[in-house]
């Protein structure tokens, strides 16, 4: 034993309890993705505080039913930072918690794809609300890579519908995630209950638990007895039922976290 005196940090405990932990669940929001570039919604930055219109491109009805709104939609497309950002070190950190074998998957939040691109393997994300890197068609349901269609409203088409090879309905395309107003995919939720149910702790990074369904995993977990380990920027709805909570950047706290 190292004798550095009897100080325990949030940090210290929550590696600990982590550490007899054989397999992890991971739940993973904006907060995540911040440190790679691409704005949160709600924080100082966020993209609906800076610009409070842009929240409207995010309300389903709104898309249906005005094609200004999917005009503006498209344009913001074409310039998200998304599509040039790269993982982050707390991205990394959870790759790591896999080659270990400790991960029993990963429910995100985030449409950005930046697990994926960072090496977490495809079928342990479950990307509840969507990606940005597809586009489906509202009425036929044919889906495609968003970089075709992006290529489109490059050229000149404002508000592209569907036409691709023996998918040509005609109907209204949109970036292939969960906007205000849909329903989450029915698979997902079970999904995520079914990570929790074959995890022995919940780890949660970067969201504020502030959007539901999904955020209900944590007092799910919680009653299933599992410790919770709630890491982000400031205060969450669930800091209450955390075992232990850390406050700060996760791409600096989740890699001495896990290492
Ligand atoms: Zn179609």
């Amino acid at each position: 034993m190292h004798h550095r005196g009897m100080t325990t940090t949030p940090l210290n405990e929550a590696r600990a309890l982590l550490n007899g932990c054989a397999s992890i669940a991971v739940l993973s929001g904006a907060g995540l993705s911040t440190g790679s570039g691409i704005p949160d919604f709600r924080g100082p930055n966020g993209l609906w505080t800076t610009d409070p219109d842009a929240e409207m491109l995010s309300d389903f009805d709104h898309y249906v039913s005005d094609a200004s709104i999917r005009v503006r939609a498209w344009r913001s497309r074409l310039q998200s930072p998304v599509w040039t950002a790269t993982p982050n070190a707390g991205h990394l950190a959870l790759v790591t918690l896999e080659h270990a074998g400790r991960l029993a998957g990963i429910v995100t939040q985030n449409i950005d794809g930046l697990h994926q691109l960072a090496g977490s393997s495809p079928h342990l994300v479950n990307e509840v609300h969507g990606s940005v890197h597809r586009a489906i068609c509202l009425t036929c349901g044919h889906e495609q890579p968003i970089e075709i269609v992006l290529e489109r409203v490059a050229a000149g088409e404002e508000d592209p519908r569907c036409r691709d090879g023996a998918f040509n309905c005609g109907g209204i395309l949109k970036s292939s995630t969960i906007s205000f107003g849909q329903s989450l995919l029915p698979h997902s939720m079970d999904d995520a209950v079914a990570t929790v149910a074959n995890a022995d702790a919940l780890l949660a990074v970067g969201t504020t638990l502030g959007v539901h369904p999904v955020a209900s995993i944590v007092p799910l977990a919680s009653r299933a007895g599992l410790p919770v380990i709630i890491a982000n920027r400031g205060e969450t709805r669930y800091d209450h039922l955390a075992d232990v909570l850390l406050d700060g950047d996760l791409s600096e706290l989740l890699p001495e976290l896990l290492a």
